[in-house]
């Protein structure tokens, strides 16, 4: 049988890209979302932890890549 055996509709949640606009589907196919890709997620990463971490020189981020955004 086919996948739509399970619900009748399935429509995928689409966000776009912070970084580069490129539509992502909001799921587990897109480990990095919002983000397209690790290196969009790194760029704009890079754009904030650069000046904060230039301002209060703290080397504590650990919780960062916290994701709590699951099904
Ligand atoms: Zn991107």
């Amino acid at each position: 049988m086919s996948e739509n055996t399970l619900t009748s509709k399935t429509v995928p949640t689409i966000v776009q890209c912070p970084t580069c606009k490129k539509e992502v589907e909001w799921s587990e196919k897109s480990p990095h979302r919002p983000f397209c890709s690790e290196r969009c997620k790194l760029i704009d990463f890079g754009d904030w932890a650069d000046e904060s971490n230039r301002i209060a020189g703290n080397p504590t981020y650990d919780d960062v890549m916290g994701e709590d955004l699951e099904y």
